[in-house]
């Protein structure tokens, strides 16, 4: 079934009761502005959280925007945060010079460092930000080691994982203990290299300060590409399936 396509700026309401019964669940899936979502909205977030598991799902216009607002959300100036060295070029472009005028500091760390990332944690470590495969390189990390490594030195720190390679399908970021699993939708959700979306799906310990941190920020996108998103969602996992059975042929032809 797909969602109607809602779009919408300003809603009217039958009554004062009713406009403050929105405002009361405006985070919490009540229609109540555009910025907050509409039905389309509503029907994506909640299949991602379906795919992803967790406490719900914000939304922005690209998967850049994901990045940068989802770390937004939990660093102040003069925190220090954890990068893996595989992460896509913009999202080290970012912690570089927007992170960086905040006098906030990134430390790079090996894809493969496992639990001795427990090593590099500071004080002020707020973020741990992995990518698993990592772009380009590839590298696939040790997940449950890293989880556990930062858990025990401190169980505060927000680690966030980069899950547009793996699609939430392959990888259950979230299962294995990540508090924000990140996508651009702009390469397999959407599907079809005709729109662009970010995707951050995070478990109920983050899930409130990153939807009201990055509503602040005001990150949303529109109705129409929130259904193409979900449109995409339904065909993703055939999708997922086929990749490889085409990608191997190919690559042994060109090997040999
Ligand atoms: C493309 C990509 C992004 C950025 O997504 P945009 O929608 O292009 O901003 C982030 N992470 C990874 C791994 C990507 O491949």
């Amino acid at each position: 079934m797909n969602p109607v396509i809602q779009r919408a700026s300003s809603l009217v309401f039958d009554s004062v009761q009713h406009k403050k019964k929105a405002t009361a669940g405006r985070a919490s899936g009540e229609l109540y502005y555009g910025r907050r979502g509409t039905l389309t909205h509503f029907s994506l977030q909640q299949a991602m959280v379906e795919l992803e598991g967790g406490a719900g799902c914000a939304l922005y216009p690209c998967g850049t925007a994901a990045v940068s607002n989802a770390i937004l959300s939990f660093v102040s100036a003069g925190d220090h945060i954890l990068v893996t060295g595989s992460a896509y070029e913009p999202t080290q472009d970012f912690c570089r010079h927007i992170l960086g005028k905040m006098n906030i500091t990134t430390t790079w760390f090996d894809p493969l460092i496992g639990a001795d990332i427990g090593d590099l944690i500071q004080d002020n470590t707020r973020v741990v930000m992995l990518e698993s495969p990592g772009s380009i390189t590839m590298e696939v990390q040790d997940i449950p080691a890293i989880v556990r490594a930062v858990r025990a030195k401190n169980p505060d720190i927000v680690i966030m994982l980069d899950n547009t390679w793996a699609a939430g399908i392959l990888l259950k970021a979230l299962d294995l203990g990540v508090d924000i699993s990140l996508q651009a939708g702009t390469k397999y959700l959407i599907g079809h290299s005709d729109a662009m979306i970010g995707t951050a799906v995070a478990n109920a310990r983050c899930w409130d300060q990153l939807r009201e941190q990055s509503y602040l920020m005001g990150q949303m996108v529109d109705a129409d590409t929130a259904y193409m998103a979900e449109r995409g969602l339904r065909t993703l996992g055939i999708r997922l399936k086929q990749h490889p059975a085409s990608a191997i042929p190919v690559s042994s032809c060109s090997i040999g």
